[in-house]
């Protein structure tokens, strides 16, 4: 390929409008265009690397025995009426009328379309198990599009859904798919996890996110140092080591003025104790009812470990004037002692001891108070955030956090598309019996985005082989110079009959131009032909990732490419 007919706008400034690397290297390498907000233009650069790693999900999918179909992207809104979504799924559906004022939307994902092919087509066990898979557009209306392609709001995603006769038949779909995920993100040369996620009423460790390791990303990752113990934030349990220090003296309840303190940075500071003995007792609405939740001060609650407690489909913290009905304060004076509601509290407070807690009263502290003498905890369970340093669940390990940015997902879905859109099958004996599903999605932008937060230096892009747009890309130092030219013409054309992706830089520019260019666009291999090409039949050979540079024969040169490419 010739780069001046390439189309790559590749601009020296940092454009002001990205925030982070990989959406900034993006737009400077003229891989994407933005043409309104979280919608892009892939440009031919960006275009072939999404192809590459489409390609690779592909090529590994069917090796799963996957099958690729195509879904309409424009959905109707009966099937998300029938599955109930039509009213859960809130804004992020962008929804809209045709002509003859019929309800649609843009697919942000496809399991009542999928569900709906498969209980038209598929009627006897003797059709299961079935992994149907598209790699195709998605569009989620985002409150927030950010970063470029990584939380855009069209993008290309590869979504595929399994179908079984029984729960451990989906399990082992489910396997597969993690076995697939695994090879997928190896091939494409990045450093990821697999970590565990929430999975909402389904339980069991059946929801991992596949995150790919980057200082810069969006998610915590609590994994263990002893063990293979990985979770996400909102799922990372505590394997709590409770120290009940409580035989300690209880002394006497007092009373404390805490004018106008509220929060436990002020109430700390105030009363000069430090956060870990105060009692935090926040008030909650569940499904319509209030539980007062305790936490020890210096911990943070997990809204998603007490949602799963409670069994609720949501989990919201009181209003203001709740809180002023159930404890006759405002705000920030909340305490446990008196409460008439349910009190649950963090596996933490058992081992709390003459603590301080809100005195339901407006300005009002409390302090020594005691569990059992003062109040009495209904229920104790995990329920705080995870913090760097918590004991492992599994062993005896401490775990440790890590950034990352979540490129896939799976997720056993169980009955409940299949019981909702009626999607059942013949078992053996004649009876009807509901199909089980799994989903499975991985961001292909988004991966992209990943590769480059994870591979990148000040100079530009570094990308992994296998995602790189083209594996080498040949300078001519001087294309006036015909010798030079010829030169790199003919090695150009000998590394691409070895089927080898070859970019040649035949624009007429400084030899530095192109330098800062293919360090920009990230190709792993440079060859550079200029005045030893001629008078010592050499040429200079750098590695992008290591900036190693070697000087080779001509005649060497393909053998020694072969060798890079196959080592990287
Ligand atoms: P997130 O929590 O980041 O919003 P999600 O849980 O909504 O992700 P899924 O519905 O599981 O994501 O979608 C599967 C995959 O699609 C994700 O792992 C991610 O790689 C990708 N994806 C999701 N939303 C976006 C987006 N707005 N832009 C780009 N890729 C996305
Ligand atoms: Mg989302």
């Amino acid at each position: 390929m010739l780069y001046s007919k390439m189309l790559i706008p590749t601009l020296r400034e940092d454009p002001t409008d990205a925030e982070v690397i990989s959406h900034k290297l993006m737009l400077r390498a003229g891989m994407i265009r933005k043409l309104a907000a979280g919608i892009y233009t892939s440009l031919p650069l960006g275009h072939r690397v999404l192809r590459k790693t489409e390609e690779i999900i592909r090529e590994e999918m069917n090796r799963a025995g996957a099958l690729e179909l195509t879904l309409p992207f424009v959905q109707p809104a009966e099937i998300w009426q029938e599955s109930g979504r039509w009213d859960l799924y809130g804004k992020e559906l962008l929804r809209f009328r045709d002509r003859g004022d019929r309800d649609f939307c843009l697919g942000p994902t496809h399991e009542e379309v999928i569900t709906d092919v498969v209980r038209k087509e598929v009627t006897s066990y003797r059709q299961l198990p079935l992994i149907l898979y598209q790699i195709h557009i998605k569009f989620r209306d985002e409150i927030r599009p950010r970063f470029g392609v990584m939380r855009a709001r069209e993008f290309v995603m590869k979504d595929a859904y399994s179908f079984d006769v029984d729960e451990e038949a989906a399990e082992k779909s489910y396997r597969t798919m993690f076995d697939t995920y695994t090879r997928i993100f190896e091939r494409c040369g990045l450093r990821f996890r697999a970590v565990e996620a929430d999975t909402g009423p389904i339980g069991g460790s059946f929801s991992h996110e596949f995150m790919v390791l980057a200082d810069s990303g969006e998610d915590s990752i609590f994994s263990c140092d002893s063990c293979s113990y990985a979770a996400n934030k909102e799922k990372a349990e505590i394997g709590e080591e409770i120290t009940d220090t409580r035989p300690v003296p209880q002394q006497a309840l007092t009373r404390a003025e805490t004018p106008g303190k509220r929060t436990i940075e002020e109430v700390s500071s105030f009363l000069k104790v430090t956060p870990k003995n105060l009692l935090k007792t926040l008030l909650y609405t569940a499904d319509g009812s209030t539980v007062a939740v305790l936490i020890r001060g210096d911990h943070e609650l997990n809204e998603v470990k007490l949602k799963n407690l409670l069994k609720a489909d949501s989990v919201t913290l009181a209003t203001d004037e709740e809180v002023e009905r159930i404890t006759s304060a405002p705000k920030g004076f909340a305490g446990p002692i008196g409460l008439k509601v349910k009190i649950i509290a963090d596996h933490a407070v058992k081992g709390m001891n003459n603590c301080v807690t809100g005195g339901n009263a407006q300005d009002l502290h409390l302090l020594n108070v005691n569990r059992e003498r003062d109040f009495a905890v209904d229920q104790f369970a995990d329920l705080r955030a995870a913090q760097a340093g918590d004991r492992c669940p599994r062993c005896h390990g401490t775990l440790a956090v890590q950034r990352g940015i979540e490129v896939g997902h799976i997720f056993k879905l169980g009955i409940k598309y299949s019981k909702s859109l009626h999607a059942t099958y013949l078992d053996p004996r004649g009876k009807e019996q509901y199909i089980v599903m799994g989903c499975y999605g991985i961001g292909v932008g988004r991966t992209v985005a990943a590769a480059i937060e994870q591979n990148h230096d000040k100079d530009g892009i570094i990308f992994p082989l296998p995602l790189a747009p083209f594996q080498v890309i040949v300078i001519p130092v001087n294309v006036k110079d015909t010798n030079i030219r010829d030169t790199a013409f003919t090695l150009y054309q000998s590394l691409a009959k070895e089927g080898l992706e070859v970019l040649i830089d035949d624009r007429d520019e400084r030899p530095g131009i192109k330098f800062k260019d293919a360090d920009l666009i990230g190709i792993p291999i440079r060859i550079t032909v200029g005045a030893k090409a001629i008078e010592n039949n050499q040429v200079d050979i750098k590695i992008r990732k290591t900036g190693q540079m070697e000087l080779v024969q001509t005649g060497q040169v393909i053998e020694k490419v072969k060798g890079i490419v196959g080592a990287l």
